[in-house]
């Protein structure tokens, strides 16, 4: 029995003493730790009478302290910066219904993610792929790979859902784009360094005539699956973290960021296979060139330095 005893202690010990433990142990001495799981909340739609997703009038359901966890989680993950931007938060919604993968409100401020996504526990590769196929005439409904589409292999070796990490950073970012104007096309600004306006990409840092990808709600088509080898050839030669990032420049900020941070954790990877043994590795392609002047601003951002001055011409990789 006393040996019981002593492995347990050791056990606690060293539970005590790992960085997730004490991360943990920061949360809830920190003042944003106590209040951080009383904002997480399952939520229906919103009612007619109510303003609109992120309204923060909504009751929190029953349920909701089953996603706490994953919140918390990611929280203790992350740099300095993003911690403080999540203990921000009014609200951290889960959706119960919702058409897209979340979304940021700074109205709340809030951000939101859509409750399948972490009732599946999907894996980054499983919740990119989808997303990724959703350009190319994949599925809407189904998290299933179509033969022939691109795909995503993808690792994040962290305790927590990739899926989440992923989009709770994406939507962290567009809240820091939003207080500091990054994704505003002028002199100094992110966008300037891959945008001509808002709806105009640089052709130095992507070729001329690019289509803009739809991915959730698309009015106007889907992207050809034919042009797969083309768009991604051209996208691995460009100063873009992700297809995503090349809708617009808002889209551009979040994502750049949220790759910038996922690749901080040792044992990140993320390719993007488009057919015939071709592979766009995001991890390699972060560390080009290209993409240097724009990993240079999101660590100004995440450091709360000026950014550095924009280089004039964008390197080709
Ligand atoms: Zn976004």
């Amino acid at each position: 029995m006393r040996q019981v005893w002593r492995f347990a202690l050791v056990g606690l010990l060293l539970a005590l003493g790992s960085p997730q433990a004490r991360a943990e142990d920061d949360l809830a001495r920190s003042p944003c730790g106590g209040t951080l799981a009383a904002k997480v909340c399952l939520v229906d739609p919103p009612t007619r009478s109510q303003r609109g997703i992120g309204d923060l009038r909504r009751p929190c359901l029953p349920g909701s302290r089953d996603y706490v966890s994953t919140f918390l989680r990611i929280y203790t993950f992350y740099p300095k910066r993003l911690r403080e931007e999540m203990c921000r938060l009014k609200r951290i919604f889960v959706e119960n219904s919702f058409w897209a993968s979340g979304y940021a409100d700074p109205g709340g401020p809030s951000i939101a993610v859509r409750r399948e996504i972490l009732d599946r526990n999907l894996t980054l590769s499983q919740w990119a792929t989808w997303k990724e196929q959703l350009s190319f005439e994949g599925s809407k409904e189904a998290y299933r790979s179509a033969a022939g589409l691109p795909f995503i292999s993808a690792a994040l070796p962290l305790p927590v859902s990739g899926a989440a990490y992923f989009i709770v950073t994406h939507e962290l970012a567009h809240l820091m784009d939003r207080d500091i104007g990054a994704s505003k096309v002028a002199p100094g600004s992110f966008a300037s360094l891959s945008w001509r306006a808002k709806n105009k990409i640089d052709t130095q840092a992507l070729t001329a005539d690019w289509p803009r990808p739809c991915f959730y709600l698309c009015r106007r088509g889907k992207l050809k699956p034919a042009r797969v080898p083309e768009l991604y050839g051209a996208l691995s030669r460009g100063a873009f973290a992700s297809l995503y990032a090349t809708r617009n420049p808002t889209e551009d900020f979040a994502d750049t960021m949220t790759f910038h941070i996922l690749a901080r954790h040792p044992g990140f990877r993320y390719r993007v296979h488009y057919g015939d043994g071709r592979v766009w590795d995001i991890g390699r392609h972060l560390d080009s060139a290209a993409m240097q002047p724009k990993r240079a601003f999101i660590e100004s951002v995440l450091q709360r330095r000026d950014p550095p001055a924009p280089n004039a011409s964008h390197s080709m990789n």
